[in-house]
């Protein structure tokens, strides 16, 4: 009887495996670009035509390969970079897969020309995965690799391709990306003839951050310019050194975040999450940052054998480094608090002019960070003169305050001039002061008992996460117990909640523990009050002109008087000029 199986022929092997390592053109890119960066080139030109579908030609200066290896190359698993599974633990370069050629040449026409010497060199030629020709050529030494009709041979491939346009979008994109990872080497990107960005190769001796700031000001625009933080933080060996966007340049998606672990793009839920939190809660809940972070550690401590496009790693002390991570980012954003506190004049004749009670604040480690300095008197002092001794209130509508933008300190806000008028949502400054007290009263909270303990019953996966959080919100003064598998009872609650809103906390306290915070106690503690706020916020209330002057007070006082504990903006500033330009325009 005849055989049903077969072996596959190279050549189809070498196509699907093509599948996995080429999606796009822009994965060729990618991986030219990286073997160009592994042979040491210090720069790396990128031409384009066609959304790379009719061409991609990448050149570098590198150490280009002598013929028998360039030969070689084209086979796949062949490599320069590894020798045997152990050297994974310790990976110094880009690539180590040694598929990237074979799999480009086997869908493709690709011409690849080499030179280990000035002027000497070799020229193949192959199509389709066959070498079509060899024959010498000069060229200064380094490699250029140009690959022509991508996907010809894998219709099914082709079509699922995007269009030429958003192919060339795409390209620039990665392009940008490794111009972020490697800050140091020039890169070119030059599409359809035209040149979309262009940088120098930098001395070793330059500053990795200048660079970085200088990139980073072309390729994500002047806003992330002028709202950047440095972060540069170091422990237990590790670096992580970058710039992170304010809270107030976010975007509704993580097209803005490019974090690179040695120098390699890369996606790392765990650090996504550690970034966001080291913003603590001055971010929206919908929103994300826009940063550029690179990781330097020691590649014993991740795997990067985890995607066939290395696109992701896995952190071998995750916990650990987690936490290097949220502390990074928290320092870097409470260094420029640092700056505005210093700014800050005191006027000796305002000393005193704040209601006691509003400043004395204790805060817990939790939200020290986001302190202006944590425990310094320049806090201490500047506390008192974010208000001018008068507020000149223009009036109350609703839940929100009008007042002269001169009553509050000119360096407040930093941009923010002290011309205009400023709303104050006072729904959200009486959340951002709640949370505060609950954040530094956290195990002294007061409770009220209730007189008949209430029944609270929720699904599976709500009762685990709240079983999970139980201490942290009995310190918060919800006294909670379980009863049954999905049934809990209560017998006190905040004294800044009402009976019948605790059902509708417990279920927001629930869903807002996602599998990632409910490790980290602090962020169950963070989680639970922002819950809480978050409810005294969603009331529908109207506030007399004594409780909405004495709020602003308060509000001044704590450590993140901009932002309300969801992130959402307590104040909003309408320049002279700006309402002048409406009723013109
Ligand atoms: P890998 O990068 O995983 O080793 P590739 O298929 O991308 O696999 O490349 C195979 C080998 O070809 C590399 O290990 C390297 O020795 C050589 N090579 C590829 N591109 C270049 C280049 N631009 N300059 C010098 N050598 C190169
Ligand atoms: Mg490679």
């Amino acid at each position: 009887m005849a055989h049903r199986i077969h072996i596959l022929s190279d050549q189809t092997i070498n196509q699907i495996a093509a599948g996995e390592v080429i999606e796009n053109p822009a994965s060729v890119v990618k991986e030219l670009f990286e073997n160009a960066v592994d042979a040491g080139a210090s720069h790396i030109a990128i031409e384009i035509l066609g959304g790379g579908f009719q061409s991609i030609r990448i050149s570098d200066n590198g150490s280009g390969m002598s013929d028998a290896d360039a030969l070689l190359c084209l086979k796949r698993y062949a490599t320069s970079k590894i020798a045997s599974a152990e050297d994974l633990m310790q990976l110094q370069t880009m690539g180590f897969r040694g598929e990237a050629l074979a799999s480009i040449a086997a869908i493709s026409s690709v011409i690849l020309t080499t030179s280990v010497q000035d002027g000497y060199g070799v020229q193949i030629q192959v199509k389709g995965g066959e070498v079509v020709s060899v024959q010498p050529s000069a060229r200064a030494k380094g490699t250029t690799i140009e690959v022509h009709s991508l996907f010809y041979n894998v219709p099914a491939r082709k079509k699922f391709q995007k269009t030429a346009i958003a192919s060339s979008a795409e390209i620039t994109r990665i392009a940008s990306s490794l111009a972020l990872a490697h800050p140091y080497i020039g890169i070119e990107l030059i599409q359809q003839r035209k040149t979309i960005f262009s940088f120098s190769a930098a001395q070793k001796d330059a500053s990795f951050l200048a660079l970085l700031q200088k990139r980073s000001a072309e390729l994500l625009g002047a806003h992330f310019e002028s709202h950047m933080h440095t972060i540069h933080f170091q422990e237990n060996g590790c670096i992580m050194h970058g710039l992170i966007g304010g809270p107030r340049i976010t975007r509704y998606n993580r097209s803005g975040q490019h974090l690179y672990v040695n120098n390699r793009p890369v996606h790392c839920m765990p650090f996504t999450f550690a970034i966001r939190d080291g913003y603590g809660t001055r971010l929206d809940s919908t929103r994300h940052p826009i940063y550029v972070i690179h990781i330097e550690i020691d590649p014993s401590l991740i795997d990067v054998n985890v995607h066939p496009q290395k696109k992701e790693i896995r952190l071998r002390e995750e916990e650990r480094m987690k936490a290097t991570m949220r502390t990074a980012v928290q320092r870097a954003l409470q260094s420029l608090n640092h700056l505005v506190a210093l700014e800050i004049d005191i006027p000796a004749a305002q000393t005193g002019s704040m209601p006691s009670e509003a400043r004395v604040l204790s805060p817990t480690a939790l939200y020290c960070a986001e302190k202006r300095t944590s425990s310094s008197d320049v806090y201490e002092k500047q506390t008192q003169f974010l208000l001018q001794q008068e507020i000149k209130v223009i009036g109350l509508f609703k839940h929100f305050l009008l007042i002269e933008a001169s009553s509050l300190s000119p360096r407040l806000f930093g941009p923010l001039s002290s011309e205009g008028v400023i709303w104050i949502d006072l729904l959200a400054a009486e959340a951002r002061i709640l949370f505060e007290r609950l954040m530094s009263t956290y195990g002294k909270q007061s409770s009220q008992s209730l007189l008949l303990p209430i029944t609270f019953s929720c699904s599976n996966a709500e009762a685990e996460r709240l079983l999970c959080s139980l201490n942290e919100l009995n310190q918060l003064g919800m006294q909670l117990r379980s009863i049954g598998p999905t049934v809990f009872i209560i017998e006190a609650i905040p004294a800044c909640l009402e009976e019948k809103e605790i059902a509708n906390v417990l279920h927001a306290i629930a869903s807002s523990l996602t599998d990632d915070s409910i490790s980290n106690s602090d962020t169950r503690i963070k989680r639970c009050a922002q819950m809480i706020c978050q409810k005294v916020r969603s009331c529908v209330k109207t506030f007399s002109l004594s409780e909405a002057l004495h709020l602003v007070k308060e509000l001044t006082n704590t450590c993140n008087a901009l932002h309300c504990p969801q992130g959402k903006p307590t104040f909003y500033h309408q320049k002279t000029d700006a309402i002048e330009r409406y009723f013109q325009s």
